[in-house]
């Protein structure tokens, strides 16, 4: 059955813009999800200390912020049980299709839709389709030489394997990203012995203190209110702290002073210590990781890995670490906007070829010649902060784009190629203005091979909301 809207994905985005859609009328969507639950990363990635590092308050929708959180972060259990719950309280749940995962859509100009085939060859047509598939859905596993050879278990962080079980084993872990702080501290008291192979030192700061926000009556709910905005308000510091140089200095000497407090031993912080400017890369928080590395049965090995062996990891000095379990905690790809799905727009051309050497769009939303498409979490609308702000600034600006092509009883609407090329020259100024985000010593996944900043937002959060509070229909042309 065809549906007015297409929505690709059922994590806080497409539950968000579900929850929009319901509140201004439109009942006519369909959220086509390739897995068999709802959830987005938040089902795939529970690997042990799974958690936000974004205190809850703020890390959830600000409709919905009564939940009984353990603590100031919800655990990854709470988190998916909380988007359950939203999803059946908000009627979205009916609307999504399980197992249907979207392969290619391509724009029929003379109907004014959207032609949607799945990975199995069924086909949808709708005239609004919407991109919510995150950019967090595709891990990479590093191509290290004689991986196959390999004789235990091995597997990704968002993959983990409840089925090996750890306790007492060797444990090799590859990366010191956001998800590998998480789990080693999780599971260092566990296991016999744990490697870390470190490539590149991360900024880690202690978490907002605090605890669980305050449930049930209407004075608890204006504290949890402030407690968002105050939170708000500490992540858009960090923002400001990427921009003058003097600030990013200060974070840094912040930064080495908590350090010295947590590691003594000089030489061991030296090889702590990251060797790009803060705000390169995404900001990380834990109380146990420098306790962590510090245990007994921990190492670090930072000489770079040469390749996997039968019996563990060589680093590049020849050095050969044993293990009975490889974890990679090696991230993701978020700077690959849309793949593997192929979207054509109007004109017949496919959107990667259209952007060539990295995504970009309107807001992060819009690419013209792709008319009734957006996307959320779209190029250039991550941020340090709550994303899920950010997806309730989209789902609010996509109703609206809606509505308005409904209005003007329009076929439908594209975004005008110089609202395009004005918006992009000044998002690149603005990134170039940043600095600390391509300082030559930076390499994060922020950018694409080529070096173009694709995944980072170069402002403040409160920017992105201002200019998403109300389509300007002038920057797009309707076509009847
Ligand atoms: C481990 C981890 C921790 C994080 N912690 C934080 C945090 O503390 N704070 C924060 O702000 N952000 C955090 N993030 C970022 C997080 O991605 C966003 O906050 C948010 O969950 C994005 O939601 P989403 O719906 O856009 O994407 P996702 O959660 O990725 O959901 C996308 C959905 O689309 C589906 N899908 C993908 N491709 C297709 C297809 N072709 N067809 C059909 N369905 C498809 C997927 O199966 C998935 O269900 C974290 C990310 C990770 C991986």
């Amino acid at each position: 059955m065809n549906s007015e809207i297409i929505i690709i994905g059922a994590g806080f985005a497409g539950i968000a813009l579900g929850i929009a859609l319901k509140r201004a009328g439109i009942e006519s969507f369909t959220i086509l999800e390739r897995s068999d639950a709802i959830g987005g990363v938040w089902r795939d990635n529970h690997y042990p200390g799974a958690a936000c590092d974004v205190p809850s308050t703020f890390y959830s929708y600000s409709f919905d912020s009564d939940y009984p959180w353990s603590g100031r972060y919800g655990k990854q259990a709470e988190i998916l049980d909380y988007l359950r719950q939203c999803a059946t309280k908000h009627g979205i749940t009916a609307h999504i299709r399980f197992n249907a995962e979207v392969a290619a859509a391509d724009f029929d100009a003379q109907a004014g839709e959207w032609r949607v085939r799945t990975t199995a060859g069924e086909e949808q047509r709708a005239r609004f389709l919407i991109s919510a598939i995150g950019l967090f859905n595709r891990p990479i596993v590093p191509e290290l030489r004689g991986r196959a050879s390999f004789l235990g278990p091995q597997f990704h962080s968002a993959q983990w394997n409840d089925a090996v079980a750890l306790d007492g084993k060797r444990v090799a872990v590859i990366g010191t990203g956001a998800s590998a702080i998480q789990f080693v501290p999780a599971i260092a008291p566990r296991v016999a012995h744990l490697t870390v192979f470190q490539r590149s030192p991360p900024y880690v700061f202690p978490r907002l203190p605090g605890g669980a926000p305050p449930r049930g009556s209407l004075g608890a709910l204006l504290r949890r209110k402030l407690d968002r905005l105050g939170i708000y308000l500490t992540f858009e510091k960090l923002n400001t702290r990427r921009r003058a140089e003097f600030e990013t200095h200060a974070t840094q000497g912040a930064f080495r002073t908590y350090l010295s407090a947590k590691v003594q031993d000089s030489a061991f912080r030296e090889r702590l210590m990251p060797r790009y400017p803060f705000g390169c890369k995404r900001t990380l928080f834990s109380n146990d990781w420098y306790d962590t590395l510090l245990r007994e049965n921990v190492d670090l090995v930072d000489t770079g890995i040469d390749a996997i062996v039968p019996e563990g990891v060589r680093s590049a000095d020849g050095a050969v670490h044993e293990a009975d379990v490889i974890i990679y905690g090696t991230g993701f790809s978020p700077a690959e906007f849309l793949l593997p799905m192929r979207i054509t727009g109007n004109d017949g051309r496919e959107i990667h070829d259209y952007w060539g050497d990295g995504a970009e769009a309107y807001l992060g939303m819009a690419v013209a010649g792709f008319p009734n498409f957006f996307m959320m979490y779209g190029p250039n609308t991550n941020v340090p902060g709550s994303i899920v702000f950010m997806l309730e600034c989209q789902a609010g600006y996509i109703v609206q784009a809606i509505r308005a092509l409904a209005r003007r009883r329009a076929r439908y609407m594209n975004l005008r190629k110089d609202i395009e090329r004005c918006f992009n020259a000044e998002l690149r100024a603005r990134i170039n203005a940043i600095g600390v985000l391509i300082a030559p010593e930076c390499r994060s996944y922020f950018m694409t091979a080529s070096r173009k900043i694709t995944v980072q937002w170069p402002g403040f959060m409160s920017q992105y909301y201002w200019r998403t509070r109300k389509v300007r229909t002038a920057d797009y042309e309707f076509a009847r």
